[in-house]
């Protein structure tokens, strides 16, 4: 069965195998070599050894795939990407301040994402603006060398994939070139496992799990060893990387079925050829459709060349009036979830990982036909 082309922000479009497999193991989960255990993944204790063969796998296979270095931590957290613009500055602000000094953090604002993560952590910190593309409308991502990084930051937080607003860093900022002390906190939510990460510029790296890792509940952080350990008092124990760390992210009930379920997404991941093809094949699905939009004399994404998402891609049609037309001709033509944010309008296809280029092919032909029938 061809399912419709689903271009969802999140919770977003999963491959189809990986959502046959998990049918196919929901009443009686098997075990590598095949054998049935009698309990679906949701039923077992998270402390059993089916579940911790189930979480060990999908830790290993993660930091497989991001090439994650043995001197970080993975966990795996609750509460989203929102909660972590709460978690971060509880656990980091104070790196450099103590913990009996309110500490402070930069903010690179390129969209609403990093917005929200400014807001949030001036509860908690002292969180200072370094940088900001709000009054160009969010359309690029200011040079680092303008950023006004602040003497005694603990941390720089970018959000390297603005979901709503189509921005990418294509390379990570290197803190240490620009003078900095501070270590870097990206919000890579949206881009996680679509292309390889830096590590040797990121201190700590956050993303919920449901734009291109599994289902939503799960929150994955990939912290170095070094930061832990300075929370501040008042940060939740559920919350505090140390003792999640300490815990095999075991502290509190893991989200174990949306563990299960990214574990299912990293073997499928694997079994495409890994993070560097799928970077490739990203690449190759962005480029059909910017090139579709920028040659159109309907459509048009504002976004700066170099720094447009290879995941979300924002776009309008210089009519508007089309737009309800378009995306009930959209449905029809088996491509879902194609309306923009409401903060921004138009529309947005989001291609993560799952969605396949013959996906990307069926969007850019409706549009062409949209725009012979109502340019
Ligand atoms: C979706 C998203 C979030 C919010 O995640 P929740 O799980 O809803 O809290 C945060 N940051 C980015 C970049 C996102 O795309």
């Amino acid at each position: 069965m061809q399912r419709p082309y689903n271009f969802s922000a999140g919770p977003a479009t999963l491959p189809q195998e990986v959502l046959t497999q998990a049918a196919d193991e929901m009443l009686n989960w098997p075990d590598a070599s095949g054998k049935r255990c009698g309990m679906g993944v949701m039923e077992m204790s998270h402390r059993g050894k089916e579940f911790i063969s189930i979480y060990t796998q999908a830790e290993a296979d993660l930091r497989e795939l991001l090439a994650v270095p043995a001197n970080f931590q993975i966990l795996f957290m609750q509460g989203g990407g929102l909660a972590e613009n709460a978690i971060v500055p509880l656990n980091l602000s104070t790196l450099r301040s103590g913990a009996s000094q309110t500490g402070g953090a930069d903010f690179v604002l390129t969209g609403s994402w990093s917005e929200k993560s400014f807001t949030e952590a001036g509860k908690y910190c002292n969180a200072h603006i370094a940088a900001s593309g709000k009054s160009e409308g969010f359309t690029h991502i200011p040079a680092p060398q303008t950023w006004e990084l602040s003497e005694s930051a603990s941390y720089v937080h970018i959000c390297s994939n603005e979901t709503i607003n189509g921005i990418e860093f294509h390379t990570l900022p290197d803190l240490k070139a620009l003078g900095s002390k501070a270590e870097l906190v990206i919000d890579f939510s949206s881009h996680v496992a679509s292309r390889g990460v830096d590590w040797s510029r990121v201190g700590l790296a956050f993303g919920g799990a449901q734009k291109n890792l599994g289902p939503a509940g799960l929150t994955l952080v990939v912290v170095r060893e070094d930061l832990l350990g300075h929370a501040m008092a008042i940060c939740p124990s559920a919350f505090n990387y140390q003792t999640v760390a300490k815990n095999q992210s075991m502290y509190n009930t893991p989200p174990t079925y949306a563990i299960y379920m990214a574990g299912l997404i990293f073997q499928w991941l694997k079994r495409q050829g890994g993070v560097v093809a799928m970077e490739a094949a990203n690449k190759a699905k962005a480029e059909l459709l910017y090139r579709t939009i920028d040659a159109s004399g309907l459509y048009f994404n504002r976004v700066q060349k170099e720094c447009r998402s290879h995941m979300n891609v924002p776009f309008f049609l210089r009519d508007e009036s089309l737009n309800e037309a378009f995306l009930i001709g959209a449905k029809d033509a088996g491509l879902l979830q194609l309306k923009g944010h409401k903060s921004v309008g138009g529309m947005r296809a989001s291609i993560y990982n799952a969605m396949p280029l013959e996906g990307v092919q069926a969007l850019v032909s409706y549009m062409q036909e949209f725009e012979r029938t109502h340019g």
